[in-house]
């Protein structure tokens, strides 16, 4: 569904990604994980096209993204693919971004209504199921500010799914609750795993990883330092640098 090759990117002299690349098939999970500052954010960021990047390719479905321009200014020369991208890669992030003046069911309802346009009519029963499909059903009516941040995420979740996108983008989206709040976090997470969603989740949730990962990305100053299924890295690290990461992390 989603390939990245030899991606290169950096914050003016800051090479933040120095030639990464994954790729995501059909019903993967593919988890990142690193310390702060590997450029896990920004990889996530790169894949639907929310950061530019210098060289290297970004395809989904096998569709190149077309660039304008080299180097540092390189940017996406097609408006429409990069709202196909984005419509299809729909994004979760840390912090939840609800829209505090719509309702639950209004922020779940708005991107499919103005973004692709459909009937608000015929979005509003899937918004209602996938609520009710990540645990909040009664919250419809609710303003944002009235939910645990641990709802606020399901909701967040919920919103990304009634987009109906071909692959999920997580950045750490445990990371802001509290350990109790996590695990309702963590179980729709690993629902929608369970249903073969393509997903990429960044995450500092080791046991998470494990859990849901068909493939781990080890990023250590933007470059992949150690890659492969769970049970291998994190069952028999190779690299010292992962060993010491999982030493500290677990
Ligand atoms: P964390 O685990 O803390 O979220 P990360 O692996 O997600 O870290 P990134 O957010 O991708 O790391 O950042 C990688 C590097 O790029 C860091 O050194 C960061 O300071 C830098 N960086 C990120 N965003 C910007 C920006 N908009 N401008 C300049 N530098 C940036
Ligand atoms: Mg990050």
């Amino acid at each position: 569904v989603l390939e990245i090759r030899d991606l290169h990117k950096s914050y003016g002299p800051l090479q933040v990604l120095k030639g990464v690349s994954i790729a995501a098939r059909r019903g993967q999970v593919v988890s990142l994980i690193g310390s702060s500052g590997s450029g896990k954010s920004t990889l996530l960021r790169c894949c639907n096209l929310l950061e530019d990047s210098q060289s290297g390719d970004v395809l989904f479905e096998g569709e190149a993204v077309r660039w304008t321009g080299e180097g540092a200014r390189r940017h996406p020369s097609d408006r429409a693919q990069v709202i196909r991208f984005r419509t299809n890669l729909a994004m979760v992030f840390q912090q939840f971004n609800l829209w505090s003046h719509m309702t639950i069911l209004q922020n779940v309802m708005e991107a499919p209504v103005t973004v692709l346009g459909q009937p608000a009519t015929e979005v509003e029963p899937r918004a209602r199921a996938l609520l009710a499909k990540v645990g909040i059903g009664d919250k419809a009516d609710a303003w944002p500010a009235q939910l645990s941040g641990g709802q606020q995420q399901r909701a967040a979740i919920a919103r990304a799914l009634c987009m109906e996108p071909k692959a999920l983008l997580f950045d750490e989206p445990t990371s802001a609750l509290d350990p109790e709040l996590q695990q309702e976090v963590v179980k729709v997470i690993k629902d929608l795993a369970t249903e073969h969603r393509t997903m990429i989740l960044v995450t500092h949730d080791m046991r998470l990883a494990a859990d849901v990962s068909d493939h781990v990305v080890f990023l250590h100053q933007g470059r992949i330092e150690e890659e492969g299924p769970p049970e291998r890295l994190f069952g028999a690290p190779q690299t010292e640098r992962l060993k010491g990461f999982l030493a500290a992390t677990m």
